[in-house]
């Protein structure tokens, strides 16, 4: 999904993107002194906290200042090499630094052209800006060390004249305006990834599960009160019919339940169309609910419908149906259910269970609660300082490893960088030092440490360009 983040965003003005990781550039243009380095930490600070190291001497070395975050877009900030005007040459580039320039600013998807407001407008600006009105990228004008509040923001006026737009007040030593400026300079990156529009309000549940395991009969449950609505879907299969119910003000649909409807009475040949049906119902649907007969246990295909869950990123819940023939309940029984469970299914540990009988109501109704809570943690946002506190809480209890010809994981930081599930960039020096066994144990102690129960949870390594 990450990896849509860049490539699905229209292309900046002229086409230009970053080539290096497709991670969106800003590239920071401006005259000496006059607080690019500063306004480019400011821009990535944020996540070079306590223990993760950030900035190393090679990364500026590579004209890259760093990476940074704002709102949901990830972002590299790029020097332009020495986009420098020589006073002595009559102002114009000396024509290797402009090459190393060019090559910079054809990276760029923005850029981020910083002034002096305390010195005001020079002509050396003026060529800057005259420079950059000919280049196919879009400017964003900071005006720093603006911190004076009685005349910070006439210093700011004067940069009208550039005709670069709006001038932006900001102050890289105190952090003031910069949020404005950072908004305007994430504009051009387009959308972060292809949220659906769905309304918070409607969830879709798809119901997967074997033939006979209570499908349909738990649908009959789910659905049963007056105000249950069957609404044919245009633009699916003829006969996909979702049906929705309101609960509590919220409105459920169960996705193409003739599917669900029919599973019972296929025969061996139609029942991979029948899976089939309910994977293409799982896509379009928020979350499942995986159903298991509690005398039968989970089968390999109870495993491979988990997979799916996780792979198609939806949230789940699990339902043990057919509890009513389950005899001599007691405290352990669910201990020990519950368990096996986890074992039988590894994928899906995280998913609740709910013991149920549609034949006799039990519970039926926790069910909506259940896709509730999943839900909610399926479209649940941590803050990037939050995520960087767990993240480096994990990296100290537990290392990254490293390989035998001696090379050392390292990680940088991280960043929730989209919902529906949760998707975590972790930014590190080299992917391929992190193995499954260390992801593994990144995605638990996330888990542990933040909760969300009921979704998948999406870890993407990437490496530094
Ligand atoms: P660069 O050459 O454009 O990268 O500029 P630097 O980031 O190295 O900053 C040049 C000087 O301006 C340094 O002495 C900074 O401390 C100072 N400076 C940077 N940002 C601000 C600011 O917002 N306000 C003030 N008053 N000084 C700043
Ligand atoms: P589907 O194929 O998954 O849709 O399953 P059905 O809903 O058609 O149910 C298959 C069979 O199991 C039917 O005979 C149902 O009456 C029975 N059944 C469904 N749910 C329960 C339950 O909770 N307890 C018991 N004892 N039987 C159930």
């Amino acid at each position: 999904r990450l990896s849509m983040v860049a490539s699905d965003r229209p292309a900046a003005a002229g086409g230009k993107r970053s080539k290096a990781k497709g991670l969106p550039t800003i590239a920071v243009v401006g005259r000496p002194n006059v607080g690019k380095s500063t306004v480019a930490n400011r821009m990535t600070q944020s996540f070079a906290r306590g223990g993760l190291v950030f900035n190393e001497p090679g990364v500026t070395r590579d004209r890259t200042y760093g990476y940074g975050f704002w709102r949901e877009h990830e972002f590299r900030v790029v020097d332009t090499g020495g986009l420098v005007f020589d006073d002595d040459e009559d102002r114009v580039f000396l024509p290797h630094i402009r090459q190393q320039a060019m090559v910079a600013l054809g990276e760029a998807d923005v850029v981020l052209f910083v002034v002096d407001g305390q010195q005001g407008c020079t002509p050396l600006d003026e060529d800057i800006a005259s420079f950059l009105r000919k280049q196919p990228v879009p400017v964003v004008l900071v005006v720093n060390k603006c911190e004076s509040p009685t005349t910070g923001d006439l210093q700011a006026a004067q940069f009208y004249t550039l005709g670069m737009g709006t001038p932006w007040a900001v102050s890289a030593l105190h952090g003031t305006g910069m949020g404005d400026a950072m908004d305007e300079l994430i504009k051009p990156f387009g959308e972060p990834s292809a949220r659906r529009a769905v309304d918070d309000d409607e969830l879709r549940i798809a119901i997967l599960g074997r033939p006979n395991v209570g499908k349909s009969s738990l649908l009959n449950r789910l659905t049963a009160t007056d105000r249950a609505i069957v609404s044919d879907i245009a633009g699916t299969t003829r006969d996909a019919i979702d049906e929705s119910v309101v609960k509590h003000g919220r409105k459920y649909t169960f996705v193409d339940t003739a599917g669900v409807r029919r599973s019972s009475k296929v025969s061996k040949g139609v029942e991979e169309l029948m899976v089939r049906r309910s994977l293409k119902a799982a896509r379009r649907a928020d979350a499942c609910l995986l159903v298991i007969d509690a005398s039968e246990g989970a089968s390999e295909q109870e495993q491979r419908l988990a997979s799916f869950i996780v792979e198609s990123g939806r949230a789940c819940v699990v339902v043990v149906n057919k509890w009513d023939v389950i005899q001599n309940k007691d405290d352990k029984l669910y201990a020990n259910s519950k368990r096996y469970l986890e074992r039988r299914l590894p994928s899906v540990t995280w998913a609740k269970q709910v013991y149920t009988s549609a034949k006799t109501g039990l519970r039926t109704n926790d069910i909506f609660e259940a896709i509730d809570e999943a839900v909610a943690q399926h479209r649940r946002r941590v803050s990037t300082s939050v995520m960087n506190e767990v993240l480096e809480d994990g990296v100290r209890w537990q290392k990254p490893p490293s390989t035998s010809t001696g090379r050392q994981g390292s990680i940088y930081y991280g960043a929730q960088v989209t919902v529906r599930p949760p998707t975590i960039a972790i930014f590190c020096n080299d992917p391929d030092l992190f193995g499954n066994t260390y992801r593994r144990y990144l995605e638990q102690h996330f888990r542990k440490s933040l909760g969300f129960a009921g979704t998948p949870l999406r870890l993407l390594f990437r490496g530094r360009s």
